[in-house]
């Protein structure tokens, strides 16, 4: 079963209680039901406008971190056999990890039903791409925020698109060199106010570099940085982009290329949809551990346990996952308070 198979069940179950009860009967069967995002370390080569992380990394405390092999071992060991999709990267740059193929190594051992991870693509090297196809990794998310050079450098502080285009050029050629389909690229375009009329010209690019899929999603207001403030589209750009987007599909489909849009590209819509709160169930199969082996199961709540110092099972029946599970559950005024628009509208 694919990513998007799980995402559809639980789109089409419409009410928490029911999505709960489902989650629940998987575990009982044994059936792999967790959504895992790891960050093997919490770094970054670039320094993009919109990214909230970057300024945490320039802030005065901030202490660099990469998680040892062993260590990622005993995490992988102890979670990934709940895993129906792992992403081996969430809020950091995966190429930073020195020796990564060997983390994507233990992971595919894993055989976890659909295994990921996401960058910036300056970083990739050979050794990784090699790994990925003789281990069937299933993707390698691409995150590029413009079609031309200039866009693309101005938005991604430190990126070359020349450098961009040499690595996406590795993963198609070495992938035709032993007619593999996997690992899939897919690349990822945050849509503002300097980039948005690329919006073509990037299916097209993606087509060019033989990218399986698209992904558009919008700036939110969840990406605060004061860059992405100032470039959020207004109202007239907003709907211009629809129109765009209308026809990234069509162009998507013609080329053979999965394209998967967001639906919602106003900062209102997303707003708005604070009402997927009362049906979010993310502390039931959303899991991300931090390169310290620091677990969260909601984004926007503090983290539950260490996965260095205890074990999953030891965690998820501590009181402190019950409790959340009952606050999210019963006290919806917590959700509303403190999740972000980004996670709510993102919520599946
Ligand atoms: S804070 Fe948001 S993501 Fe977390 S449980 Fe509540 S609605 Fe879900």
């Amino acid at each position: 079963m694919k990513e998007a198979s799980l995402q559809k069940i639980y789109s089409a179950l419409g009410s928490r209680g029911l999505r709960i009860a489902a989650l629940k009967t998987a575990e009982l069967f044994g059936i792999h039901n967790l959504l895992v995002r790891m960050d093997t370390n919490n770094l970054c080569n670039l320094r993009c406008r919109m990214c909230p992380e970057a300024i945490v990394r320039r802030s005065k405390g901030f202490k660099p971190w990469i998680m040892k092999l062993d260590d990622f071992k005993r995490v992988a060991a102890g979670i990934f056999p709940y895993a129906h999709v792992l992403y081996l990267s969430c809020a950091s740059e995966a190429f930073m990890t020195p020796g990564f193929a060997r983390y994507v190594k233990v992971a595919a051992s894993y055989k976890v039903p659909f295994i990921s991870f996401a960058t910036n693509g300056m970083l990739i090297d050979e050794e990784t791409v090699a790994t990925c196809i003789e281990h069937r990794i299933s993707q390698v998310a691409v995150s590029a925020n413009g079609a031309r050079t200039e866009t693309f450098e101005a938005i991604s502080t430190g990126a070359s698109f020349a450098r961009l285009l040499e690595n996406l050029t590795l993963i198609r050629n070495s992938k035709k060199a032993v007619e593999s389909k996997l690992p899939e690229v897919r690349l990822n375009y945050t849509i503002t106010k300097p980039n948005w009329r690329e919006v073509l010209d990037f299916v097209d690019l993606a087509h060019e570099y033989g990218a399986g899929s698209v992904q558009f999603r919008p700036l939110t207001p969840f990406d605060n940085t004061r860059w992405s403030l100032k470039n959020q589209l207004d109202p007239e750009e907003e709907r211009q982009v629809v129109g765009l987007l209308e026809e990234a599909r069509r162009r998507s489909e013609t080329y053979g290329i999965k394209f998967l849009g967001h639906g919602e590209f106003t900062g209102k819509g997303l707003r708005d949809k604070g009402s997927m709160i009362a049906n979010c169930v993310y502390p039931w199969y959303y899991r991300y551990i931090d390169s310290r082996g620091m677990m969260k199961i909601c984004p926007s709540r503090k983290p539950v346990g260490n996965l260095l110092e205890k074990s999953y099972v030891e965690i998820m029946r501590s009181e402190e996952v019950r409790s959340l599970k009952r606050d999210v559950l019963h006290r919806p005024e917590t959700c509303r308070l403190i999740c972000t628009p980004h996670v709510s509208s993102l919520a599946l």
